[in-house]
C-alpha cells in the first residue's frame, strides 16, 4: 500500500496537504542545558547543525515522514518580557508549534518564573499548553522519578504546564527513548491545534508596519529596520543572470519564511558540492567515485537573510528508471513538501551529455511538466571557463539540448567553482540565493506545490507497489489473481 501521506499528492488532488510537513519547535533556556537537548533530540545530525555563517542556530531531522525544524531563541535574559522583537524569533515564521523550556530540576522554578510571562505576552495564555519543560542533567530521570524532594518540583510543573519530559545527559544522540516520548507530546500538541501554530502576531504587524512606513516615506525605528535589512539587500551586479541588477541596486528578497531548494541532476554532476557551497560548510559528501557516494535523500538547514533555507541533496534517483530509486524519491516528494521553491539542476560545464539530457527529462517527470518553471541550472567547474564568460559560452554552444535547457528554465543558470572558500564561495551561493529569490517572486512567492507524476512514473509506481507487496506479476498470474 502506499503510504497515506501520499494519496492526495500522487492522485494529484488540488486539495491542501491536511497535515503540516513541518513542526517547528523553539528551544529555551540556558545554552549549556540547550546544547544537551539539542544534541539528545537531532542526533548525529547536531556535529553538522551549525551553520557557517549563522547569527541563529537551527536544526532539522526527519520523524515520522515529518521535518522537525529545531529553533535556538535567544538567552532567556534578552528575551522582552512584554512582546516578541522581530528578530527574536523570525526563524520560526509562521510561528512555533511547541516550546521547550529547557532547565536543571533544581533551577526550575527561576527558569519558570523569568519565561512564563513572555510566553504569555507574546503568545497568549493558551501558549502555556504548548511549552513543554524538558529536564536535563546527570541522574534526573532518577532524582525526579524517585526523589520524594522532588513532589514539590511535579506540583509546581502541574500548576502550569500539561507535559514535561526528562533527558538524563546518557541518553543515546538520536537514538534516545526520551526524545521520541518528546516528540509524540508535541505531535500531540500540534493534533490538538489543527493547522495552527502559536502566531507571532506582533512580529508580523511589524513586518506589515515596515511596508506602510516605507510606502509613506517615514522613519523606521531600530526593530523594523533590522528585518528591512534582512528582507533587502545590496545588489551584486555579476556577470550572466545578474548583468540585470543595477549596481549598487537593491535585491528584493520574498517574504517566506523558508526557502526550500531540491539539488537534482545526474550523479558525479557536482549536487553534493554545490550544496556544500550554498551552505558555506562540508554538510553534504562529495567524492569523486565510481559509485553513487550519496544514498539517502538528505536535508541540511539553516540561516540565511532571516529564513530558513532548507537544502536537500539527493542520491542517483535521476540517472535510471530503475524501480528500487522509488522509495527514495517518494522520501525527496515528501520531505519538500509542500513544494520546493526551487530546482537546482546541477551539471558540469561543457559536460551537458546524453546522461545529463535524460536526468533532466527524468526530474521532469518526476516533478512534473512545470518543473522548470522553477529550476535554476548550476553549472560546476567554472573554472575551466578561463577567460571566457559564462554568458557567452552559453550563447556560443552548439549542444543543443543544453541551448534549449537554458531556455526552458527562463535563462536562470550560474556557474560555480566547488572548490573555492570563504568570500569566493559566499558570493557563489549569494548569486544563486539571489537568482532563486528573484525566481520566487515572479512565482508570487508560491512554492511549487508537490506535483502529479506522469503516467510513465506512476506505472513504475504500481509496479514497485508490486513488488514491495511481495506480488511478483508472475506469481501472481499463475495463481490467477488480479495484480
Ligand atoms: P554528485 O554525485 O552530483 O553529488 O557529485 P559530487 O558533488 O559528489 O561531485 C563529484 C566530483 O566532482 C567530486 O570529486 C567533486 O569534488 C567534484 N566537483 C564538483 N564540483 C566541482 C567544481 O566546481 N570544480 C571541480 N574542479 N570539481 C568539482
Ligand atoms: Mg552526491
Amino acid at each position: 500500500m502506499l503510504k497515506p501521506l501520499f494519496s492526495s499528492f500522487w492522485s494529484g488532488s488540488n486539495e491542501p496537504e491536511p497535515e503540516d510537513p513541518e513542526i517547528r519547535i523553539v528551544l529555551l533556556g540556558n545554552p549549556e542545558d540547550k546544547k544537551q537537548a539539542w544534541n539528545i533530540i537531532l542526533g548525529p545530525e547536531t556535529l553538522e547543525a551549525s551553520p557557517a555563517r549563522k547569527p541563529q542556530l537551527l536544526g532539522i531531522r526527519e520523524w515520522k515522514e515529518r521535518k522537525v525544524v529545531l529553533i535556538d531563541a535567544p538567552e532567556i535574559s534578552q528575551l522582552d518580557k512584554a512582546k516578541i522583537s522581530p528578530t527574536d524569533l523570525l526563524l520560526s515564521r509562521p510561528g512555533p508549534h511547541a516550546l521547550l523550556l529547557v532547565t536543571r530540576p533544581e533551577q526550575f522554578n527561576e527558569a519558570d518564573q523569568a519565561v512564563r510571562p513572555w510566553i504569555q505576552g507574546a503568545f497568549g495564555q493558551e501558549a502555556l499548553k504548548s511549552t513543554i519543560p524538558v529536564f536535563t542533567g546527570k541522574d534526573t530521570r532518577r532524582s525526579m522519578e524517585g526523589d520524594l524532594s522532588c513532589s514539590n518540583l511535579k506540583q509546581m510543573i502541574q500548576d502550569h504546564y500539561s507535559y514535561y519530559s526528562i533527558f538524563d545527559s546518557e541518553e543515546e544522540p538520536g537514538k534516545s527513548q526520551a526524545a521520541e516520548e518528546l516528540l509524540a507530546k508535541v505531535e500531540e500538541i500540534v493534533e490538538k491545534n489543527p493547522g495552527s501554530c502559536l502566531c507571532i502576531t506582533s512580529m508580523d504587524e511589524s513586518l506589515k508596519e515596515r511596508k506602510t512606513r516605507g510606502e509613506e516615506g517615514v522613519q523606521t525605528d531600530s526593530d523594523v529596520e533590522k528585518v528591512q535589512d534582512v528582507m533587502e539587500v545590496q545588489g551584486m551586479g555579476k556577470e550572466g543572470y545578474q548583468d540585470e541588477a543595477e549596481p549598487g541596486s537593491r535585491h528584493q528578497i520574498s517574504e517566506e519564511p523558508e526557502l526550500r531548494i531540491v539539488l537534482v541532476g545526474k550523479t558525479g554532476a557536482g549536487k553534493s558540492a554545490t550544496g556544500n557551497t550554498i551552505l558555506g560548510k562540508e554538510r553534504f559528501d562529495s567524492r569523486l567515485e565510481l559509485s553513487p557516494v550519496t544514498k539517502f535523500c538528505q536535508l541540511r538547514i539553516q540561516e540565511w537573510k532571516g529564513k530558513r533555507l532548507t537544502v536537500m541533496d539527493t542520491p542517483a534517483i535521476f540517472d535510471s528508471k530503475e524501480s528500487q530509486t522509488f522509495d527514495e524519491i517518494e522520501r525527496c516528494l515528501r520531505l519538500s513538501r509542500p513544494g520546493p521553491h526551487a530546482l537546482v539542476l546541477v551539471s558540469q560545464l561543457g559536460r551537458y551529455t546524453e546522461e545529463d539530457h535524460q536526468a533532466a527529462k527524468r526530474v521532469k517527470e518526476i516533478f512534473g511538466p512545470e518543473a522548470q518553471n522553477h529550476t535554476v541550472v548550476v553549472l560546476t567547474h567554472r573554472e575551466d571557463l578561463r577567460r571566457v564568460s559564462l554568458k557567452n559560452y552559453i550563447s556560443d554552444t552548439d549542444n543543443k539540448h543544453f541551448r534549449d535547457l537554458i531556455k526552458a528554465c527562463g535563462d536562470r543558470y550560474c556557474g560555480f567553482n566547488n572548490n573555492e572558500v570563504g568570500e569566493e564561495q559566499e558570493k557563489q551561493a549569494e548569486e544563486l540565493l539571489f537568482m532563486i529569490e528573484k525566481m520566487v517572486l515572479k512565482n508570487k512567492g508560491k512554492p511549487y506545490c508537490i506535483p502529479k507524476p506522469d503516467s510513465n512514473v506512476k506505472s513504475q509506481l504500481k509496479k514497485r507497489k508490486a513488488e514491495r507487496e511481495g506480488q511478483k506479476p508472475h506469481n501472481a498470474k499463475k495463481k490467477g489473481t488480479e495484480v
